[in-house]
């Protein structure tokens, strides 16, 4: 489903990326780990478009999506769900999540017109699917930054993704809220067969959740594999281990 070959990027002199490869299949969940500062981000954003590559592809679905704006990769199929909350603060959290779904529409929020009518029943669908159905009323900006979080998810769900794409998903969460999203993007990939890339940077979260990973450091693919495989790499032991980058 996503193949990125050979993906670079330099800030001046910095090399945030350096040819980056990465296979996602369909029906996966592959986790990107790496300490702060890994290019993580960066890889994230040269593929949604939110920044151009230097060098290299990004294939989605077999076609070349490197340097399209984010609204057409959006488009095509692929969402991103930030590392920093994202999300209308003085709205609903069911309109947070209907504006999402009208703009997949191409619509834009108009109350009591038909269209608006529609993305209520897929606005309910999401909001239940994630478990924020309850708080459907409350006021984004006062959510608890888990459910922050969720509904960002939410957000990016109402694009009818088949990749998703999330930033540090439990960045910020307590070890509770950690372990019920956990469950929410395995439940994604289960029961609604959405394809899942992510990044972390705890090891120890991805294991049980990641098919496969790859592990950047310093803007380099420093391996790839399976769990076990990526447990038992040397570099890997080192980078977590040993010299800490700056976490
Ligand atoms: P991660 O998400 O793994 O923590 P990032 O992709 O955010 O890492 O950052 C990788 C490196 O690139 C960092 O050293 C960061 O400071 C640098 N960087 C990221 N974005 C920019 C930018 N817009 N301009 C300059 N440097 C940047
Ligand atoms: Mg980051």
């Amino acid at each position: 489903m996503l193949s990125v070959q050979g993906l670079s990027k330099s800030f001046g002199p910095f090399l945030a990326v350096a040819d980056a490869n990465l296979e996602v299949a369909r029906g996966e969940v592959v986790a990107v780990i790496g300490p702060n500062g890994a290019g993580k981000t960066t890889l994230f954003k040269l593929i949604t478009g939110q920044l151009k590559p230097d060098g290299g592809r990004v294939l989605f679905k077999g076609q070349d999506i490197a340097g399209l704006s984010p609204h057409r990769v959006c488009r095509l199929g692929l969402s991103l769900s930030y590392q920093v909350v994202n999300i209308f603060s003085r709205m609903s959290v069911f309109e947070n999540v209907q504006v999402a779904v009208l703009a997949r529409r191409r619509q834009v929020l108009r109350l009591f017109t038909p269209a608006a009518h529609l993305a209520v029943d897929e606005t309910w669908e999401i909001l239940n699917s994630v478990g924020l159905a309850e708080k459907a009323a409350v006021t984004s900006g006062t959510l608890s930054h888990g459910d922050s979080k969720v509904l960002e998810m939410a957000i990016a769900l109402g694009n009818r993704p088949e990749l998703l794409i999330m930033d540090e998903p439990t960045a910020g969460m307590s070890p509770e809220e950690t372990r019920a999203a956990m469950a929410l993007i395995r439940r994604l990939n289960t029961e609604m067969g959405l394809t899942i890339l992510f990044c972390e940077h705890d090891m120890e979260l991805v294991f049980n959740l990641a098919q496969r990973i790859m592990v950047m450091r310093q803007g380099r693919t420093i391996a790839q594999g399976t769990c076990d495989e990526v447990r038992c790499d040397e570099k890997v032991q080192q980078a977590y281990l040993g010299g800490h980058d700056h976490a």
